[in-house]
């Protein structure tokens, strides 16, 4: 059970670095799979491994209305032969993200927000009777999860001074950490959470480090808030996809390419600096949020 892993870096380039001698690069983790994508194939695999090793054939997981993490596990499941039921937050809706779950056949179960505070509780509830039920946790988080996001750093074709990463829950960035930790490498690791006061997420990383790390949290890159945008992160996006023919999203990456792009401008880069940032994927969530920006004819 197993993805090939697809994921080859490209340059960005972009006149700010040039000016800068800046050499600045995206690992395509978006490419390992249209729906499974990014660090959500990374997050998942060890868990359905482990799910399987246990004789469990039904994935059970959470997520909001447009969560990238429900879509992934309903397409890994229906990849791999899983049953799938997710447990979404908030009265019944519906839009292309669960209308994909429910392609892939995931059962979708809405909860209102006080109840989904407690996903074992619901858990039990809903499948106590069920002998094949496996429990992900929302954002598929788990110490699963952070050893197959550090296998990231096994495929890096060079050292980079500086490695990028958008962060959610933050076990991207802690396995990301903890392969450079394994590797012995002095890259040093910029976490951007997409969420206001972004400061606990610091909490969240070190929790599932080993040995400590000195990392940098950037966290006045929320532009508002989760899935919050300004028209200025919006016209980068759109400039941004233009000029490289990359499509991004204004919830992640948007905000972590945004991010590098002014620490560059504010000249907080050495030249000569190589530099990576990891493209999670995520680009479902651009088109739930399309009537968001105003396009040139
Ligand atoms: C889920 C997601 C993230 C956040 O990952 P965490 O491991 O929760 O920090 C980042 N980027 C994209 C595109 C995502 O879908």
């Amino acid at each position: 059970m197993d993805l090939e892993i697809f994921s080859p870096v490209h340059p960005w380039q972009h006149p700010v670095f040039a000016a800068q001698g800046l050499n600045v690069f995206i690992k395509r983790d978006d490419l390992i799979h249209p729906l499974i994508s990014g660090n959500k194939w990374r997050k998942l695999k060890y868990v359905l491994q482990h799910a399987r090793a246990q004789r469990k054939n039904h994935l059970v997981t959470f997520g909001g209305a447009y969560s990238n993490h429900l879509l992934a596990t309903a397409a890994a499941a229906a990849r791999f032969g899983f049953k799938a039921t997710g447990i979404v937050r908030g009265e019944a809706v519906s839009n292309d993200t669960l209308f994909l779950c429910r392609l892939h056949g995931m059962n979708l179960i809405f909860v209102d927000r006080d109840s989904y505070r407690n996903k074992l509780k619901l858990f039990q509830e809903h499948f106590w009777h069920d002998e094949q039920a496996y429990f992900i946790d929302e954002g598929g988080a788990s110490p699963l999860a952070i050893q197959g996001c550090s296998e990231l750093v096994a495929e890096l074709p060079q050292t980079y001074h500086h490695l990028f990463c958008a962060c959610g829950t933050g076990t991207t960035a802690a396995g990301i950490i903890t392969g450079l930790q394994q590797h012995h490498l002095p890259t040093h690791m910029h976490a951007v959470p997409v969420l206001k006061n972004g400061d606990f997420m610091r909490q969240e990383i070190n929790a599932y480090l080993t040995t400590p790390a000195d990392y940098t949290l950037h966290t006045d890159s929320h532009f508002g808030g989760y899935a919050k945008t300004t028209p200025e992160l919006l016209q980068f996006i759109q400039q941004f996809t233009a000029s490289t023919g990359i499509l991004i999203e204004p919830i992640y990456t948007g905000k972590m390419l945004y991010a590098l792009l002014q620490l560059a401008q504010q000249q907080y880069f050495a030249a000569g600096s190589q530099i990576l940032a990891i493209h999670s994927g995520g680009i479902w969530g651009l088109l739930g949020m399309k009537d968001k920006f105003t396009l040139n004819s």
